[in-house]
Formats: structure tokens, C-alpha cells, sequence
């Protein structure tokens, strides 16, 4: 068959079904076994070096050099006996993804022999020749050095025959260039000033840590239709196509049977994720045609963040091996839902309580409320980063359609909570506040538990909605790495905290007694935070209106959002709390501006390609056949007739016409525009060029392609419509 198209979609039916061999173990006997865990380091390491390593991830303390070398000689054994052969260090470079670079364990030694060596400066520290990440301008040429070092609260894993070293990476300047730094710094503001407020409640604490429980959503897609559109191999999304006459309108995908190869490839990744030590858990359809989710169960945010990256990494091999190919593009396909991922945050303490759960006991609850309203407090004040959190070039199309939430952040916590800040809100004389509240404390709160409970009310609409024991961040995109999202709430949520603290010190100082201190704050936290708080429809046209009399940040696409990261409110939050310096923080945005303007840049190239190549040839070749039939009845029609029969054709006729004209004025106009925009110095302004002047070219370039598919024959139409792709599994 000549068409592409019928091609791939033969090729399709032409797949065996893939089975994946199940471990005839349970998985509570694989489970970990590839990662160097707490067991595998107690079998394999000294009493004492143990100890060093569980201090280093408890405690914080450094590992010297000399225990570091027992780890590597142990961890070396532990791989090899596994099977590796290679170890690498595993870092989050800021392009996004995970970077790698692998070395043998091999050292020849004399006499033409070898031997498997891994010492502990190998597993300390390694100089990758890094001059192609993207550092913003931090590293010039002859300082092209970067480190990574490792980080041993995340254990070490083995795939494939490699043992890898989670690590961090930074320049020879000591500068961040990657996302887990500032993830570890962010935890350890975080620990610092969270403890300072929890040990007012309770003595014992001796760390806190955020939580996170992603849900990661994706969409399947048959490898070989994938690889017939070249829009989704380059740039992860069709860039056009026209809607399905059945999408998801009827909702029978959300939560429906998992199709049988679908299974099978959720069966592997899961097993290998599980093999990993990453605790998946839960599966199912999602709304979407061939749009699925899964998530694990929740971890301390450093290593759920280091699982995030890798199960994607894992299901992106499980998908191939299942002949699908897996997109985690928020927007893979129009005018049906994206795909998200769903942030679940949290502050544990090392003593088994969660801060954002409501208590066991009158205190328990001051405390509950105290860092709830301290985190409407942060997202309050910080609003405009929390969104620049969360922009990319891919987030921008889905944030703000109906099916996620608006550009515009804004806090859901429920009737129930709401009624107690209000509550807590009128009593307006000092006195009668405490009484109130106290007398409450005795009956009230101490229902919260029970009450929230049964609380179903949930705002699916909300882009951080409070679900009972957590905050929701709902805005994250598919793509994106938790990293960024997370330390932007420890960083915030750090940072506000301490000034509680102090403001509580500073009542203290003047006499006022503990409870009353924290709820004289509490009410001014209350009262001050009001605004960020929405329970209503986000996805109404009203929320728009009504958020901006409120003076809530409304940008809706990435370039608007980028300069917040520089800005002097920004820079003394990061500075603060020692997360981040302006320089990093400069850097960074360059490369944020960078990378918006270059995923653009290609989306247009492609579009400009297919549009030129595929599209406008097949609609000619058409549009002949057309013509050559309308030339055919006049041979053979009375010209009364032939004026009659002809009517309809010729309108095709001219209707394509349109179409290839439009389409071709639009390519033109765009590459002018990416001309123009490329010759712009300041990267800012290229970025926005490319957003509001290439982008809405396509889009228009687009509405006339989806037009021309409804024409043609389908038999000639080069590319897999969006009935197959989002069908055919
Ligand atoms: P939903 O109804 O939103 O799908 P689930 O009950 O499935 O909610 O939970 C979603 C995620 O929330 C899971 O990944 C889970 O591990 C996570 N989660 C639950 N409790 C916490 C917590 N204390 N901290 C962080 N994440 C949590
Ligand atoms: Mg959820």
C-alpha cells in the first residue's frame, strides 16, 4: 500500500501480542532489590560506615573520604554481584530530563589483565565534560567545568547493566546547575524553620520533611502511527489535525476497563519501577481516550521527585516494548484534555505526624491550623512564582482550557475550613477571639478529623486545592520535573514560617502567653491571605474578573511569567533562605526564555514542513482529480446539466483552493516572523515574538489544514487522523 498512513496502520495489526513475564516472586520479594537500599547497605557495609551514610541522610552530616571509599567498595560489590558492569553518575541537568554518562568498572592493571574497581572519589564526585548542559551564561568557555556530586539520600540503582549515583551537578564556581541542589536546599530551609514553629506544639521533633505524591497522567499512542507524524516525533504534539466525531464527549474512557496491551505495559513498568524501590500503586483510564494515570504512593520529596524522572524513563522503554509510544506533552492532542501531573504536597516530621492533617488532640489542631494558614499565607504572598513554577511553552496549552486549571493561582480548602477561618476571622476583640476559639478548641476542632473525613467536597477546577491531609498542586504539567514546583513551595513555605517564628518571638518578648501569640498571628494571617482563597468554579469567566480585583497575577503564557524569577521580592526570598543566588537565578530564566523561544521555533519549522510537503501536495493532487472529472462532464453533459452536476465539484474546487492559499500565505508570514523574531538581540523580546506572533500564525495555519482533512479523499490523506490515533490500540 502506497499511503503512509494505510501503511502504519497495517503495520499495527501486524503486532503479536506482547506479553510481559511477570517475576514468579511477589513484589514485596523484588521490591527494592535493583537500588542499594537500607538492607542491601546493611548486608554490604560496616557497622560503621552504616552508620555514617544513615547519619548523612537523617542528620545531614558530610561523609569524609575515607568511609566514602568503604561505600563505593561495597556499593561496587553489591552492582557487580547484580550484574553491572558500568556506573554512572545520574543528574538532573536543566534541559529537563535526566543526563548519564557511563564508565566501566574495569582498570587494566599490568601484565595485559584487569579488575573491577570503583573507588570513593568515583562515587564522590565526577567532572562530566559538561559544556553542552545549559547553564544561562554561569559557565563560560574556559571555566566549561561542572561537578556532580553525590547525593546519599537517594539511593543508588542499577539499570540495565549500570549502576547509577543520584548526584547533583554544579559549575567549578559552585553555582547550581541542575534541579535536585536547590530541591536539597529548599528541604533543608524547610527542616530548619518548620521545626523552629512544630517544636512549639511538640518538643520531640527532630525533622521535618515535604512530601510528594505525584500523579503522573499520560497518553498511549501506536508506535507505528506515531511514526507516521512527523509533528508527534519532533515535537512530542500534533500540531495539527481535525477533531475525532467521537472524542471523550461520551466519558466512557475516565476510569473504564484498561485495554489488554495498555495492561501489559502498565504490568512492566510497574514491576521494573517496583524492582526500583518506586512504591506505583495506582492505575487507571483517564478521561481522555487512550489518556491513562498512574501514581505511587507518596515519599519524601527529593527521592519521589528522583522516581518521577525515572518512571517516566521506565515507561517510555515499557511503551516501546508494547509497540506504543508514550506522550507526556501536556497538550498532545486539541480540543481534548491534556495531561497533567498532579503535585501532592505535604510536611512530615520524623516522628510519624503530618503537619497539614488535622490532630489528635487541641494542640495537635492549633498546630494543624497554624501551618495551614502559614501556607495560605506564603501561596498569598508569592503567588506570581508559584505560577512562574509552573510555565513552559507545552503548560501554556493546556493551563486556563477547560479541563485544567487557569493561569491564575488561587487556594480551594473546603466549607468546613473555610467556616473555621471565618470563624476565627469575626471575633473581632482580642478577648472574645481567644474565648471563642478556646471554648472551640474544647468542642470543634477536635471533630476536624472526623468532619474532614467525610468531607467529599472537592474542587477539581482548583489549581491548589487542600483534599484533607495535603495540598493538591494541580497546575504542574505532564512534562515537567516535580523539581521545580516542589522547591518553590519548601522555599515559600520555609521562608514563612521564620517570619512567623519570629513575629511569635517577638509577642512572647512582650509577655503575650503561647496560645494567645499564635492566634493573634493566625487571625492577621487570616485576614491578610483572604484574597488567595476561591472556592467557586476556577474555570469560570467570572473567577478571571473577580481575580483581578483582587490583584492576583493573570499571565497566561511562559514569557510574561519568567521575569518574576529575577525580581528583588523573588531574589531576597531565595537569598533568604539559601536556595538560590541572583546570579543562578538570572541564569536560569535565560535558559527558561531560551528554551520557550527554541520549542516554538521547531514546532514551526515542522508545521511549515508538513504543511508545505505533506498537506499542500495531496490537496492539489485532490483537487486535479476534481478538476479532471469536472472536465469529463463537459465532454459528456448538455451545458444545462453540466452547469447543474458541476456546482457542488466546482465549489470543492474553489474551497481548496482557499485553503492552499491561506495555508501557503500563512507559512510565509510565519518564517518572516521567525525571521524577524530571530534577529532579535534581547531574548525576552524573541520569546515573546515567538508567542505572540508565531505561534498564533500556526494556529492559524492550522485551522485550515483541519479544514482540507475534512475534504480530501481519505484515502490520499498522508498522516493518521486523530480517530486512529487516539482509537487504534
Ligand atoms: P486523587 O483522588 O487526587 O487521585 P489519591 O487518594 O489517589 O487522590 O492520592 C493522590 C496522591 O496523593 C497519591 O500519590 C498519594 O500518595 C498522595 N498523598 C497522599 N497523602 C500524601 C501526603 N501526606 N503527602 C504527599 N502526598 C500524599
Ligand atoms: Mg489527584
Amino acid at each position: 500500500m502506497e499511503n503512509l498512513r494505510f501503511r502504519a496502520i497495517a503495520e499495527t495489526f501486524r503486532h503479536k501480542k506482547i506479553e510481559y513475564q511477570m517475576p514468579t516472586k511477589k513484589p514485596s520479594e523484588y521490591f527494592g532489590e535493583m537500588t542499594f537500599n537500607h538492607s542491601a547497605m546493611k548486608e554490604y557495609l560496616t557497622d560503621e560506615s552504616f552508620g555514617k551514610v544513615m547519619s548523612a541522610i537523617e542528620k545531614g552530616t558530610k561523609i569524609e573520604r575515607e568511609a566514602a571509599n568503604q561505600v563505593a567498595s561495597s556499593m561496587k560489590a553489591w552492582a557487580i554481584a547484580k550484574g553491572a558492569t558500568h556506573y554512572t553518575h545520574w543528574f538532573h541537568p536543566l534541559t529537563g530530563s535526566t543526563a548519564e554518562k557511563h564508565d566501566s568498572f574495569i582498570t587494566p592493571e599490568a601484565g595485559g589483565k584487569a579488575i573491577e574497581n570503583f573507588r570513593g572519589n568515583e562515587l564522590i564526585q565526577q567532572e562530566p565534560d559538561a559544556s553542552s548542559f545549559p547553564h544561562g551564561g554561569i559557565r563560560n568557555t574556559f571555566e566549561a567545568r561542572g561537578y556532580t556530586a553525590w547525593d546519599p539520600t537517594s539511593p543508588a540503582f542499577i539499570l540495565g547493566n549500570t549502576l547509577c549515583i543520584p548526584t547533583i551537578f554544579v559549575s567549578y564556581t559552585g553555582e547550581a546547575l541542575d534541579y535536585k541542589t536547590p530541591v536539597l536546599k529548599s528541604s533543608f530551609a524547610l527542616d530548619i524553620a518548620a521545626k523552629a514553629v512544630c517544636k512549639l506544639f511538640n518538643g520531640d521533633i527532630n525533622r521535618v520533611f515535604a512530601t510528594l505524591g505525584w500523579e503522573q497522567e499520560y497518553f498511549l499512542v501506536d508506535r507505528a502511527l506515531f511514526m507516521a507524524r512527523p509533528d508527534l516525533v519532533l515535537t512530542g504534539r500534533t500540531l495539527f489535525g481535525h477533531a475525532s466525531a467521537k472524542d471523550q464527549q461520551l466519558s466512557d474512557h475516565y476510569f473504564g476497563t484498561i485495554p489488554e496491551r495498555v495492561k501489559e505495559f502498565m504490568k512492566e513498568f510497574e514491576t521494573e519501577g517496583h524492582k526500583l524501590g518506586i512504591p506505583v500503586k495506582t492505575r487507571h483510564n483517564e478521561v481522555a481516550p487512550n489518556q491513562f494515570e498512574c501514581a505511587p504512593v507518596y515519599e519524601e520529596v527529593n527521592i519521589a521527585v528522583d522516581h518521577n524522572q525515572l518512571i517516566m524513563y521506565l515507561m517510555e522503554n515499557a511503551a516501546r516494548n508494547h509497540n506504543f509510544e508514550i506522550l507526556f506533552h501536556e497538550k498532545p492532542f486539541a480540543n481534548i484534555n491534556g495531561s497533567g501531573k498532579h503535585n501532592n504536597w505535604s510536611l512530615a516530621t520524623d516522628k510519624g505526624h503530618n503537619l497539614f492533617a488535622p490532630g489528635k488532640n487541641p494542640k495537635e489542631n492549633l498546630r494543624f491550623i497554624t501551618f495551614l494558614v502559614n501556607v495560605l499565607m506564603g501561596v498569598n504572598e508569592y503567588q506570581d512564582l508559584i505560577r512562574a513554577s509552573i510555565s513552559s511553552a507545552s503548560n501554556d496549552l493546556r493551563l486556563g482550557g477547560h479541563e485544567a486549571p487557569p493561569a491564575i493561582i488561587s487556594v480551594f480548602i473546603g466549607t468546613q475550613l473555610t467556616n473555621l477561618l471565618d470563624k476565627i476571622e469575626a471575633s473581632n476583640d482580642k478577648s472574645g477571639l481567644n474565648e471563642e476559639l478556646k471554648a472551640g478548641l474544647n468542642i470543634n476542632v477536635p471533630n476536624i478529623p472526623e468532619i474532614l473525613l467525610d468531607n467529599t467536597d472537592r474542587n477539581r477546577t482548583s489549581p491548589f486545592a487542600f483534599t484533607g491531609n495535603k495540598f493538591e498542586f494541580r497546575a504542574v504539567g505532564s512534562s515537567a520535573n516535580c523539581a521545580k514546583p516542589m522547591l518553590v513551595l519548601n522555599t515559600i513555605l520555609a521562608k514563612q514560617l521564620s517570619t512567623f517564628k519570629q513575629e511569635y518571638d517577638a509577642l512572647i518578648e512582650q509577655g503575650v502567653e503561647f496560645e494567645d501569640a499564635v492566634y493573634q498571628i493566625i487571625k492577621k494571617y487570616i485576614i491578610a491571605s483572604k484574597r488567595i482563597r476561591f472556592e467557586g468554579n476556577n474555570y469560570s469567566e467570572e473567577w478571571a474578573i473577580e481575580a483581578e480585583k483582587r490583584g492576583l497575577v493573570n499571565i497566561k503564557t511562559t514569557p510574561g511569567t519568567l521575569k518574576t524569577w529575577v525580581n528583588e521580592r523573588i531574589i531576597k526570598l531565595f537569598e533568604d533562605t539559601n536556595v538560590l543566588t541572583k546570579r543562578e537565578l538570572e541564569a536560569r530564566m535565560m535558559i527558561r526564555y531560551e528554551k520557550f523561544t527554541k520549542k516554538v521555533q521547531i514546532e514551526s519549522r515542522v508545521l511549515g514542513d508538513m504543511a508545505t510537503n505533506h498537506i499542500i501536495p495531496i490537496a492539489i493532487r485532490y483537487q486535479n482529480t476534481l478538476i479532471e472529472n469536472v472536465r469529463g462532464l463537459k465532454e459528456i453533459l448538455d451545458l444545462q446539466t453540466y452547469g447543474k452536476v458541476s456546482k457542488n465539484e466546482l465549489e470543492i474546487i474553489t474551497a481548496i483552493s482557499h485553503h492552499i492559499s491561506e495555508i501557503k500565505r500563512g507559512v510565509d508570514k510565519m518564517t518572516e516572523q521567525r525571521k524577524q523574531a530571530n534577529s532579535l538581540e534581547d531574548e525576552e523580546a524573541k520569546a515573546i515574538a515567538y508567542d505572540e506572533q508565531v505561534r498564533v500564525s500556526a494556529e492559524q495555519i492550522r485551522k485550515h489544514i483541519d479544514k482540507l482533512e475534512l475534504m480530501v479523499d481519505d484515502e490520499l490523506w498522508p498522516l493518521p487522523k486523530y480517530r486512529e490515533l487516539l482509537f487504534v490500540r
